[in-house]
């Protein structure tokens, strides 16, 4: 189990405990104020986006240095995991609202609005406090163009709305708000996804890979290579001898997103604690 999962999850995994997106932790004064920051600028983004396309410009000790740093304040303030759809989909059973906004990554490297996140929440209508302070805000990029800004889904539609992602390729990751209380679900890649972006690219952890591991059967597999194309870590090669894909569990992040686009069904997940390459990769 990861991190998280041992300080917030009391033997379950940290993301499954209900408590961790109810309104209670939200009367944190603190933590309102760090979410209304958060999406009150997201120009502000481009800033840390220029910051972190320098960082791999920096001496190799002070990238060091700042990957330690860096690390240890997202881990309180605002880091994620990555979750496979059948996770995705408990979230969903137990939380009552469940809303779809602007994605902030998307409108700072894309330049335009698209929804990609979605809050969640055990409060009805629209998450109570944390609706409250969505609907707050007077910024652009919550103002979509047929929705008033926050989109109530239900949980039907919402979890359609992820597979129709996972089928594009997109990796669900949980993300907190002040660590632990959880805000938001999203759907990331590492070319618009900032968070993904330095995790993968820069090697600058901002997430933690899923409670999962990804494990092919070669018996079952054609050797097409959809599984390939659409792994965003890079962690699936193809061995022509073979003519079979493999997946190395050491680079794996367990997102599922390879498993969706097997039409053999060759590949499943497995608990990352029962894979031994990985069990201690985080
Ligand atoms: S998508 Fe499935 S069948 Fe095709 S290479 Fe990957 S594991 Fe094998
Ligand atoms: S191998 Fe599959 S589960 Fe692992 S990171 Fe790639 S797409 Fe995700």
């Amino acid at each position: 189990m990861c991190e998280f999962c041992l300080k917030h999850g009391e033997g379950k995994k940290w993301y499954l405990q209900a408590r961790h997106y109810s309104d209670d932790l939200l009367a944190d004064a603190r933590r309102r104020r760090f979410i209304e920051g958060f999406f009150k600028d997201p120009d502000a983004l481009k800033e840390s986006v220029r910051r972190i396309d320098d960082f791999e410009k920096a001496p190799r000790l002070v990238q060091g240095l700042l990957r330690r740093l860096i690390t240890r304040r997202m881990k309180k303030d605002h880091y994620g995991q990555v979750v496979p759809i059948e996770d995705v989909e408990r979230i969903f059973a137990f939380t009552n609202s469940i809303v779809r906004i602007a994605c902030i990554c998307r409108h700072t490297t894309v330049g335009r609005e698209a929804r990609f996140c979605y809050g969640v929440s055990l409060s009805p209508d629209g998450g109570g406090r944390f609706g409250e302070i969505l609907r707050r805000l007077d910024q652009s990029f919550l103002a979509g163009p047929n929705t008033g800004g926050v989109e109530t889904l239900t949980r039907a539609d919402a979890l359609a709305a992820f597979r129709d992602h996972e089928r594009e390729g997109l990796c669900h990751t949980v993300w907190t708000f002040r660590t632990p209380f959880i805000g938001g679900v999203c759907n990331c890649d590492r070319t618009d996804c900032l968070a993904m972006r330095c995790t993968v690219t820069h090697r600058l952890p901002i997430m933690f890979r899923a409670e999962y591991v990804a494990v092919l059967d070669p018996d079952a597999c054609v050797g097409c290579r959809q599984c390939m194309r659409v792994c965003q870590f890079g962690a699936i090669s193809y061995s022509a001898a073979r003519g079979k894909a493999a997946i190395d569990p050491r680079t794996c992040y367990g997102c599922g997103v390879c498993r969706a686009a097997c039409a053999k069904s060759a590949i499943r997940l497995a608990d990352r604690s029962a894979v031994p390459e990985a069990a201690k990769l985080w």
